[in-house]
């Protein structure tokens, strides 16, 4: 493969224009947007809107003349397309650690003869935090956490376990999980499914509501481009709106907010779990950033996402220079998400390297070079020129530079 070949790739994808929707730095190649997405030009805009109309002329009737309140399920519906859910089951708000809280308890509480969640030893810390937190807080006879490998998963789904927490795409090694077989297999004994869609909102075709999953919480800030820390999204399935509960039960999810009444009392849908007033300039950011997928196909995002990654892998694979670089993520297309993860001794400095380079990629502890490949901004040619510099780094031994080693606060 080379230079001019690539060239042609970019000429004829069909994804080619949406570059133009994103701000995106001189002589830098993005690698990182499955941690923080780039800013669509749209959320500029939308974010002056919102200050100097809105908020600064509207005032506090902008809750009604602009919708405000209305927001956590506007988004919820935008985001609802690209996952697969028919409307009214999905929400925006809050952090994906919170909702994930939000997502437990309620599982939990529909389990009342069941009392272990089981999830993975790689999953991403804050869900295994937030099972530990709820632990604590009802007891181990009414949440506690097993963890197992990959390999022992399916046989630890058995009668005993309550809930069954899962990352769709994991976050260092970017393994996919078969979403349909999972939801199954744990549903034939009666386990509630809950799936982390962190690194697969956005990213590739989701369908919770075909997988009959049960519930889902995910990230607006990674493949969503709404931002950083902007507000994260919960699924909950239809079916079970009507008997399920949560504890954060705040006045933004009661039935009648402005009634001020003193006892709590629950709405019939997915109002529910809302807990406080929406961040209306963060969600109102994320709004306009989901418009650029309006007319996109996810299945044109999943091939090009893949075929982003071969190209990257293969190039990678002809340098010999490169040979200490060991892929960690299965080539298997159907098990990998939207990244490439490869194990260097090195992985740090090799990182901050290319950073000074132009080449963003991110470092996961303890040896993870983690590349992600986001098809509404990434281009063919991106890849050429990410593997040039990357073993012009390696070559030249650039990256042992001793300000390479000093480590960062975030990574
Ligand atoms: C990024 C990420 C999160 C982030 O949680 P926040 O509460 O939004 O900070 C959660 N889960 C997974 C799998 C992630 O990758």
């Amino acid at each position: 493969m080379n230079y001019q070949e690539l060239l042609q790739l970019d000429q004829q994808d069909p994804l080619h224009k949406l570059r133009e929707a994103f701000v995106l730095p001189d002589d830098t190649i993005y690698l990182d947007g499955n941690s923080l997405g780039p800013m669509p030009k749209v959320c500029a805009e939308r974010a002056q809107e919102v200050l100097h109309q809105q908020w600064s002329q509207d005032l506090i009737k902008s809750w009604n003349t602009h919708q405000w309140i209305e927001l956590p399920s506007k988004v919820g519906s935008k985001i609802a397309a690209l996952i697969g859910a028919a409307p009214e089951q999905v929400m925006c708000c809050d952090s994906t650690s919170i909702n994930l809280f939000k997502v437990l308890s309620s599982a939990l509480l529909l389990q009342p003869k069941r009392r272990i969640v089981l999830s993975l030893n790689g999953n991403f810390p804050t869900d295994l935090y937030m099972v530990q937190g709820l632990s604590s807080l009802i007891g181990e006879d009414r949440c506690e956490m097993q963890l197992v490998e990959e390999a022992e998963l399916e046989q630890a789904l058995t009668d005993q376990i309550a809930v069954l927490l899962l990352s769709h795409v994991d976050f260092r090694s970017g393994k996919l999980l078969d979403m349909a077989r999972m939801t199954k297999l744990a549903q034939q004994q009666g386990i509630l499914v809950i799936w982390d869609l962190a690194h697969s909102a956005g990213a590739l075709p989701v369908a919770l509501d075909d997988c009959q999953v049960d519930f889902a919480v995910g990230c607006g800030y990674k493949y969503l481009n709404g931002g950083p820390g902007a507000p994260a999204f919960l699924y909950v399935a239809k079916r079970h709106l009507s008997k399920v509960s949560q504890p954060l039960s705040g006045w933004m999810g009661h039935k009648a907010p402005f009634a001020f009444t003193i006892q709590y009392e629950k709405p019939a849908g997915i109002e529910h779990f809302l807990t406080g007033t929406p961040p209306v300039i963060s969600m109102s950011v994320l709004d306009a950033a989901l418009d650029v997928f309006a007319n996109v196909n996810m299945q044109t995002v999943r091939a090009k996402s893949l075929a982003l990654a071969n190209t990257f892998h293969q190039l990678l694979t002809s340098h010999a220079e490169l040979h200490e670089l060991t892929l960690l993520t299965p080539l298997t297309e159907a098990e990998r998400g939207s990244q490439l993860a490869y194990r260097h001794p090195q992985a740090y400095a090799l990182c901050q390297a290319l950073i000074k380079r132009g080449v963003i990629a991110d470092f996961r502890a303890p040896d993870i070079l983690r590349l992600g490949f986001t098809p509404l901004y990434l281009r063919y040619i991106d890849m050429w020129i990410a593997v040039e510099i990357l073993s012009d780094v390696v070559k030249t031994a650039e990256y042992l530079k001793a300000e390479y080693a000093v480590k960062q606060k975030v990574t």
